[in-house]
Parts: structure tokens; C-alpha cells; sequence
């Protein structure tokens, strides 16, 4: 089954989060997100990555920390691509 909608969830993913995006598009990008594994599990890491920026900003986020969300965040990106790519 393909999932031509994950690009443009994604993309919209980042704008989704900063809550700078009408309420309309957000209820589409939610209904994707509900019923893509793909694009929940990037949409998770990405609330964490918020989270931990925010809270960076009272106190410094250690930077293994920093890397290791970093690094997972990559892990996805390819896993999505890959089954995007099948
Ligand atoms: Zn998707």
C-alpha cells in the first residue's frame, strides 16, 4: 500500500508542531498521522525534539543527549524513505 500523503504530512509535520498551519490542515495531518506508523513515529520523536528545545532553552540540553535524539531522528528519516521506496 503506498502512502503518497506521508511527504506532504511530513512536511507539514514541522509547521503541525509550531502550530503555525490553519486548523483544517491540522485535522488532515492528524488523521494521517493516526493511520501511518511511518509518520507517527516521526511525528513522536519530533514532539520529544520539541520538548527537549524548549526545556533547553532554561536549562542546556547535555549534548550526548542532543545527539543521541539527533541520531535517532536520522534512523527514521531512512526507515521511512526505505518503505516508502518499496
Ligand atoms: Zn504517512
Amino acid at each position: 500500500m503506498s502512502c503518497d500523503n506521508c511527504e506532504t504530512a511530513l512536511e507539514n509535520l514541522y509547521l503541525f508542531l509550531d502550530e503555525e498551519i490553519d486548523h483544517a490542515s491540522i485535522d488532515e495531518i492528524q488523521a494521517h498521522i493516526d493511520s501511518c506508523s511511518s509518520c507517527l513515529t516521526a511525528y513522536d520523536l519530533e514532539r520529544v525534539v520539541k520538548a527537549l528545545v524548549s526545556r533547553s532553552c532554561a536549562e542546556k540540553a547535555p549534548e550526548p543527549l542532543r545527539e543521541r535524539v539527533l541520531y535517532s531522528i536520522r534512523t527514521v528519516q531512512v526507515q521511512i524513505t526505505e518503505n516508502r521506496g518499496i
